[in-house]
């Protein structure tokens, strides 16, 4: 499973890809602030932790249409947001999905509520999160985890911050004379 510096990154790249315009133009300041609602919003669902109920229906589509919901009702005018919010939240579940699980039941309930099992990708793409913190070997493999989720969601969280720093500033050119 990915440390929550990875499903900040793909809480990012989601939200700002799929917020587009509405949601991460404007001024710098703004935009930084989408970006870390998207980030918060991406690692919202390892709070199970909180309550003991690991990669249960927190990690699942269901969660993800909720979550969703929320946003319709917070916000019920702004379509682009409910999705870049749930484009977000579902990163963490796939992220989750492809990673590896040491620790049995393992996987995650994906699928809940249509589906109470437990699913994990045969392609195992990020590292698990090693606790034992007074231990060499652990934060090798923490800084090996880091490296690999740098490497492959660093890229997409990037393309999707220069994306809206392109939008925000062709919004603040000013308008060209036409003939
Ligand atoms: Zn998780």
């Amino acid at each position: 499973m990915p440390t929550p510096l990875g499903h900040a990154l793909g809480g990012i790249a989601a939200g700002a890809l799929v917020g587009r315009a509405e949601e991460t133009s404007g001024d710098r300041s703004r935009s930084l602030r989408w970006s870390a609602l998207f980030a918060a919003v991406g690692m919202l669902p390892d709070l199970d932790f909180l309550v003991g109920a690991h990669r249960g229906a927190s990690h699942s589509v269901g969660a993800v249409l909720l979550i969703t919901g929320m946003a319709v009702l917070v916000a019920p005018r702004r379509p682009r947001l409910w999705a870049a919010i749930g484009a977000a939240y579902a990163t963490h579940v796939l992220l989750d999905w492809l990673g590896t699980d040491t620790v049995a039941p393992f996987g995650l309930m994906a699928l809940w509520p249509f589906d109470g099992a437990f699913h994990i990708s045969p392609v195992e793409l990020f590292y698990p999160v090693c606790r034992q913190y007074w231990l060499v070997e652990c934060w090798l493999s923490l800084a090996r985890a880091v490296t690999v989720e740098l490497a492959v969601l660093g890229p997409l969280a990037l393309l999707g911050l220069l994306r809206a720093g392109s939008r925000r500033r062709r919004s603040s050119r000013p308008p060209t004379a036409t003939s």
